[in-house]
């Protein structure tokens, strides 16, 4: 059982106030969950059903959040700072799109047949592992818990989900929507928690047949370990990032399509997103220019509170997240970087911790801004002289998650795109693709898996090949 005092408190960074007190799930229940989960399987309830029946409730479980998007939205805004505007346009919508589209894809899953001898039908097959589990990051709570539990559930797995510490509210109603959907009780279980007890409970759980980790690089690789350590469950891991955006010579053409990519790469959802576009690489004869037209998008954004749908730029996650920014950015300024725009806090109403959108010119070298993931309102513009400095200075981190590559130049593009060290990039625009397009990152950014499209099913199933000898 739950000690007395084991509960966390759901704190609105906006202003300190407690949203909520959710229970800290212990060991012993994630391990009682987990063989629950395993009976539940077992039972053949969900993993039985047809994989058409399985799209029809997952359906209703879309509809269902649909119908209580705003609500969702609210949640989502007030657990982590998010813009409430970014929430209603675009985690929840693209949450409740993530759970047709895995929906959709229930009764696609095709196996192979294999060209086995005429005496022989070989085949395989994908099965669900069982009891499967997921954790997740603060950042964009609702859109990554979508895209573990479409496919998990798609495939006829239980699911065991752990959102993070800070925001388990909209998780936790899309559990209790999945019961009103007709998703039988126990195959999608939301446990509150922190990470050293319930996600590291999960990760070393000998039931859970695959972990789907979403979350920073270092805490991936404790699962990592935690699973070799237990029952060697398959793990796939979503990690930090440092993006480059790189614009060349005739980047400038793309006009407010740059700046906005640009401007959205850094500071949506405050910069604290696994892509951010936190490293602007310019070539050497736009240099001054681009950044005198990003720091005038950068500071003209309205910094304020989350739940005014004019706010594009609201608080860091909590106090300790914006001494560390504002640590990193003062030793940069003290090393010699320029600020271009922002490198300050800004007071609003209501206590959060703020800071204006900063750019940076000028590092110093070997500053550490230059390589870590620092997940705050800050980006670095570097300059570079040819394509092939371009692209060494993108890969000379230990990321590799995203890119974007701005020319028009069909050669630069091409070459860009294909040598730099990234799970995804983009030209000409500042994206992850939609949900048709495989997204997970390279180096330390990513192993074992990809979220989206048809790809994310092998997180969530094992391959068998079934050799059948034919008697007559
Ligand atoms: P985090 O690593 O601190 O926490 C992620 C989750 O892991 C939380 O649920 C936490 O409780 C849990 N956790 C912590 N310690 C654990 C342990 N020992 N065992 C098991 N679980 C544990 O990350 P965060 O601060 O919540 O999220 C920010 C990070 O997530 C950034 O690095 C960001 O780049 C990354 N991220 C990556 C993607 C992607 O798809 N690649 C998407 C969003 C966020």
């Amino acid at each position: 059982m739950t000690a007395d005092n084991a509960y966390l408190e759901i704190v609105n960074p906006a202003n300190s106030s407690v949203l909520a007190t959710v229970p800290i799930t212990s060991a012993e229940e994630v391990a009682e969950h987990a063989r629950d989960a395993a009976a539940v399987f077992d039972s053949g309830v969900w993993s039985g059903l047809a994989p058409r029946e399985r799209a029809a409730a997952l359906y209703a479980l879309a509809d269902l959040m649909e119908r209580d998007a705003s609500l969702l939205a609210r949640l989502d805004s007030e657990d982590a700072g998010k813009p409430i505007t970014e929430c209603l346009e675009g985690d929840i919508p693209g949450a409740i799109e993530s759970i047709r589209y895995f929906a959709e894809c229930a009764d696609k899953l095709y196996g192979a047949v294999a060209p086995a001898p005429g005496s022989v039908l070989a085949f395989t097959q994908r099965e669900p592992f069982g009891v499967v589990a997921a954790i997740l990051p603060w950042n964009y709570p609702l859109a990554m818990a979508a895209w573990k539990i479409g496919p998990a559930l798609a495939a006829g797995n239980c699911l065991i989900l752990k959102p993070a510490d800070a925001t388990p509210r909209s998780a936790l109603h899309v559990a209790s929507l999945a019961v009103e959907a007709g998703i039988p009780e126990g195959v999608l279980r939301v446990l509150p928690g922190t990470g050293p007890v319930t996600g590291a409970a999960l990760a070393s759980d000998p039931i859970i047949g695959a972990l789907s980790f979403t979350g920073s690089t270092a805490t991936g690789r404790a699962v990592l370990r935690a699973a070799a350590d237990s029952n060697l469950k398959r793990v796939s891991l979503e990690m930090g990032g440092k993006s480059p955006q790189i614009v060349f010579a005739d980047g400038l053409s793309f006009g407010d399509t740059l700046i906005d990519g640009l401007i959205t790469a850094a500071f949506m959802t405050q910069g604290q997103n696994c892509t951010a576009g936190s490293r602007v690489l310019v070539h050497e004869s736009i240099h001054d220019e681009l950044v005198a037209r990003f720091a005038q998008a950068a500071s003209a954004l309205r910094v304020g509170d989350p739940s005014d749908p004019a706010t594009q730029v609201g608080p860091i996650i909590n106090a300790g997240a914006a001494d560390r920014i504002m640590a990193a950015v003062h030793a940069a300024v003290d090393a010699g970087a320029v600020v271009a725009a922002g490198g300050a806090e800004v007071a609003v109403e209501g206590g959060g911790r703020y800071i204006a959108p900063t750019i940076l010119t000028d590092i110093a070298e070997g500053d550490p801004i230059l390589t870590i993931e620092l997940f705050g309102p800050v980006t670095i513009v570097q300059k570079f002289s040819t394509r092939e400095e371009a692209i060494e200075m993108a890969n000379a981190i230990e990321y590799g998650l995203a890119a974007s590559v701005y020319t028009k130049n069909i050669d630069d593009a091409l070459a860009t795109a294909r040598g730099v060290q990234a799970g995804v990039v983009s030209v000409g625009n500042y994206s992850e693709g939609d949900l048709t397009s495989p997204f997970g990152g390279w180096k330390q950014s990513g192993f074992g898996g990809v979220e989206k499209s048809l790809r994310a099913f092998e997180q969530w199933t094992r391959e068998k090949a079934i050799w059948i000898e034919l008697q007559g």
